[in-house]
């Protein structure tokens, strides 16, 4: 199989060059990217430069270096915008995609939620989406349903006439799972949702890093994204709240910057973005993902999703004929994320990535915070490769004949 067309212009190989630690340490197959990407220099040393030439207080200096660093920070806001089509008041930074959700389910969820009502998921949820709604539950009354997963590692949709009732108040479902790769069709509930009158929300934790999106297109309320996963630093992510939507909601957490008027008694509020964005935000690090975000659309985001697509057929197919010990789960055909889980006979996951450790191949093992889904695969744990943009398919071969001494240690 060749490289996809785009990679004749730019081949992982040369987007390796672009990554220091992929550099330092070639021996590495780096398989773990659906938990944290590797950063590329140019976010390394965009972070350094702001601590070097443009630290300072942001919206609150008259002086110039503090009037350049807020600049920065809202040019960052500005790019994150652009790089899901939104507009830049849209766009909160928070600390991550877990942030992002706590900050709908308390902000929204909190407030409008009562005993009776419902909240639909999905049976593949990350904990991200599960654990808030459950407090949130806990203290309103409301109760959570969810949209069951198929055999074939899709959501099975039929399900959804009768689960939509008018008693749903709100739909939250992922984009991508972090675990099966399957790409949910969020348009497609997103409308189901509003056609009952739900808000939406869309853990893109696992689509932002890897494939164009167009929140507009999506029909959601909010997009949740995390910086860590795309190339960006850890400690910043994206809340997208249509605005409309956000200026419905009332603060998450309170503090300076996020305020209109404040008395001893009492306080107003600013509008969004700054209503949801509570003392000093992490300013390095937002400018930081601006430069992923502007790395990525330097590559392009179609040309990324359909690498990570040749990747997963790749080595689906591999695994398929030379290790008929492997069992993978996710469905199967177009639209598949790069993301494969799977367990080798019955030797325990975390063995499994501790042995391919010996041979270089950086694997996750264990539930990926989603239990409610490995309950329903019948498996506690899965081992998952997980693949971006500086995958090969060379790792991809390294990874495979790793598996194959380790399947034949345990034999
Ligand atoms: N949602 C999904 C689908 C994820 O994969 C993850 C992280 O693995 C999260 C939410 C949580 O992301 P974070 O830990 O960056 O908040």
């Amino acid at each position: 199989m060749g490289y996809p067309k785009f990679m004749a212009i730019v081949t992982p190989q040369a987007i390796r060059q672009d990554f220091p630690l992929l550099m330092q340490r070639p021996d590495l197959v780096y398989l773990n990217s659906a938990a944290t990407s590797q950063k590329p220099e140019v976010v390394i040393e965009t972070i350094s430069r702001y601590y070097r030439e443009l630290n300072a207080s942001i919206h609150r200096g008259a002086y110039t270096l503090s009037v350049q660093a807020s600049e920065a920070y809202e040019q960052a806001r500005h790019t994150l915008a652009r790089f899901i089509g939104a507009d830049e008041r849209e766009v909160i930074f928070v600390r991550n995609t877990t942030e992002a959700l706590n900050l709908v389910a308390y902000a929204w969820g909190l407030r409008n939620l009562r005993p009776g009502d419902e909240i639909l998921l999905t049976e593949m949820e990350h904990h991200a989406n599960l654990v808030p709604w459950h407090l949130i539950c806990e203290r309103t009354g409301a109760r959570i349903k969810a949209i069951p997963l198929g055999p074939d590692g899709r959501l099975e949709l039929e399900a959804l006439h009768t689960l939509l009732t008018q008693r749903v108040k709100l739909v939250s479902v992922m984009h991508v799972s972090n675990v099966l790769g399957t790409v949910n069709p969020v348009a497609e509930i997103a409308q189901a949702a509003k056609a009952v009158g739900a808000l939406v929300v869309v853990d893109g934790a696992q689509s932002a890093p890897h494939m164009p999106i167009d929140v507009r297109a999506l029909g959601a309320d909010f997009y949740a994204f995390s910086g860590h996963k795309m190339l960006g630093p850890t400690g910043v992510g994206v809340l997208w709240g249509r605005y409309e939507a956000l200026e419905t909601l009332a603060p998450f957490l309170g503090g300076g910057s996020m305020i209109r008027e404040v008395y001893v008694e009492r306080s107003t509020y600013a509008a969004p973005p700054q209503r949801f964005e509570a003392g000093t935000p992490a300013v390095a690090e937002a400018i930081g993902l601006a430069a992923a975000a502007e790395y990525l659309m330097n590559l392009g985001m179609d040309r990324v999703w359909q690498h990570e697509l040749e990747l997963a057929a790749y080595a689906l197919k591999r695994l398929d004929e030379e290790l008929p010990e492997v069992r993978t789960f996710g469905p199967r055909g177009p639209g598949r994320g790069g993301v494969i889980p799977f367990v080798l006979g019955d030797i325990h996951a975390h063995d499994v990535a501790t042995a391919l450790d010996q041979y270089g191949i950086a694997v996750r093992a264990g539930h990926h915070c989603a239990q409610p889904l490995h309950r329903k695969l019948g498996v506690p744990a899965t081992v998952r490769a997980s693949f971006y943009v500086y995958t090969t398919l060379e790792d991809i071969d390294r990874f495979i004949e790793a598996l194959k001494k380790v399947r034949d240690f345990f034999k």
